[in-house]
């Protein structure tokens, strides 16, 4: 007779859970996952996908406008926000179809319930079921944070309610300076939304090179987006069918909705873990060691819970690493090191490697090559936007490390990039390539 009831327990079906799932499935393990809200998780069903969906929809406004330029007349484009609303919920309710057929195949018997644990071999179901397994992975992700109790903050809404709105908001206030504030500032701006983004700090995006902090506030702004620097909301009132937003200084904004961005915190609690004695930062996410095992031997922990770095590849990396180490026998740990990213603003930004300022922190001798330029298309289209490139380079080695782009394409751009500064690529093998013309990726291997 088996010990345990399954050899792993996953408690959440986002994308680190069901990596793990599957891919321990795989190696012969009985697996079961729980998912309290929608297989697929935030990235499929509440964040990176109809986020970008939502992206491409507010783009289209911007080629109408650029469009004039080269000939085309696009009088009376209109947008419907019930279209875009519908087809978007058929494509997220297509992926989940996608993920739980994925996860039958594999053998992995998928339990729609919240799990808590209760032993550290013991998961208890929300219908009191207690079921033993040999590992728990804890991969809950995480959920938005709704910050200081305002009169009013009911009133405002996240990112988990933003992809169900029944109207577009006509004037829509975002508190926040991070990816998902600046994300939704741009879309609602495109989709042709009055944008106010209100920021307690006086720059945005915290954490990006200092250089594409200091531009994109402006780059925004030329796209519709007005700024509050330096602002907090005191207060949110109903005022009819409106939100009366009170700001800091007494000032009041009119709305249609206030959408709280605002960072998020991991799904720790009420999850058993202080019963098992698991670890936690003080922020409340879960410590663990490079292959994700907590301080308690059986139980395991990936993506947005261990608040390390909260993107979607990421937590699928330290999932498949999970259960490659823990059932599949050829143990690897994730290389934080070289790790991509986009924020889809209008412009968009592209990034990876350090930043100018974490590189000098660490005392090397740098080199730093930039241009600032107006893209070819906008010669045409009369756009006033100009795309910005930085590579940053260690004097010592020739290597490129670091890579901070604003301007179409920088999030295509950066991960092919990551691919070249992942084997060790030097700013001489950047200037060995040859150039492909016409385009702006040309300008990073002609940098001088
Ligand atoms: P999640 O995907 O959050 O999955 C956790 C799952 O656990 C959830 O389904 C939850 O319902 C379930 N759960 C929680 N507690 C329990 C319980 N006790 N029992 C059962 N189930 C439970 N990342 C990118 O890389 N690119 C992007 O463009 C991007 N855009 C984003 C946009 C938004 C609006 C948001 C919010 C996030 C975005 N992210 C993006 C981040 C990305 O979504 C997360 O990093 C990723 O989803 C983390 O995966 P995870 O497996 O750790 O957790
Ligand atoms: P971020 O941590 O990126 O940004 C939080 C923002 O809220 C900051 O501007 C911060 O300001 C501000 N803030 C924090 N607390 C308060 C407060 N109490 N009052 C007022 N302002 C406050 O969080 P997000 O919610 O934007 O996104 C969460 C994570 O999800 C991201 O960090 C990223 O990892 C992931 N994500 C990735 C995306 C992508 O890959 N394209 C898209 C969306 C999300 P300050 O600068 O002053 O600290």
């Amino acid at each position: 007779m088996d010990k345990f009831d399954v050899d792993l327990f996953v408690i959440g079906a986002g994308s680190g859970g069901v990596r793990a799932a599957r891919i321990a499935a795989g190696y012969g393990a009985k697996v079961k996952i729980a998912e309290e809200y929608r297989v697929g998780g935030t990235c499929v069903i509440r964040g990176c996908v109809p986020k970008k969906l939502f992206v491409y929809a507010a783009r289209f406004a911007h080629e109408f406008e650029d469009a004039a330029g080269f000939g085309w007349s696009v009088e009376g484009a209109r947008f419907d926000w019930p279209t875009l609303i519908a087809n978007k919920d058929k494509e997220i309710a297509r992926l989940e179809g996608a993920y739980k057929a994925n996860l039958d195949r594999a053998g992995v018997e998928i339990v729609p319930q919240r799990a808590v644990i209760e032993e550290p071999h013991v998961v208890r179901l929300a219908d009191g079921t207690r079921v033993s397994a040999g590992k728990i992975l804890v991969a809950t992700g995480g959920h938005p944070n709704l910050g200081l109790d305002i009169p009013g903050r009911e009133l405002g809404i996240t990112s988990n309610e933003v992809f169900h709105l029944e109207r577009q908001p006509g004037h829509i206030v975002i508190q926040g300076a991070g990816y998902i504030a600046l994300e939704f500032a741009s879309l609602f701006a495109g989709l042709g939304s009055k944008v106010t983004v209100v920021h307690r700090g006086d720059k945005l995006l915290r954490g990006f090179d200092e250089e594409i902090r200091q531009r994109i506030a402006g780059e925004m702004a030329q796209h519709g987006v007005a700024f509050e620097f330096g602002m907090s909301i005191d207060s949110i009132h109903a005022e009819g069918g409106a939100k009366r937003v009170r700001l800091n200084d007494g000032r009041d904004l009119m709305a249609d909705e206030v959408m709280l961005a605002i960072g998020r915190t991991p799904n720790t609690v009420g999850l058993g873990l202080d019963t098992v004695g698991v670890h936690l930062t003080e922020n409340g996410a879960i410590t663990t060691d490079n292959t994700g095992r907590t301080n308690i031997p059986s139980i395991y922990a990936v993506g947005d819970v261990t608040d390390r770095v909260n993107l979607t590849p990421v937590a699928i990396r330290e999932g498949h690493a999970f259960a490659d180490t823990v059932f599949g026998g050829s143990p690897w740990t994730v290389n934080y090191d070289v790790i991509p990213t986009a924020v889809f603003t209008e412009p968009e930004i592209g990034t990876v490697g350090y930043t100018e300022e974490q590189a000098r922190a660490q005392g090397r001798r740098l080199d730093i090559y930039k241009t600032d330029f107006r893209p070819l298309k906008a010669t045409l289209s009369g756009s006033t936007s100009r795309t910005f490139m930085k590579l940053i380079v260690d004097h010592a080695g020739d290597k490129v490390i670091g890579m901070h782009l604003i301007g179409e394409g920088s999030g295509e751009m950066v991960q092919m990039a990551a691919i070249a500064m992942n084997m060790g690529a030097t700013k001489a093998d950047f200037d060995r390539t040859m150039a492909l013309h016409p385009s702006s990726a040309e300008e990073l291997v002609t940098l001088r």
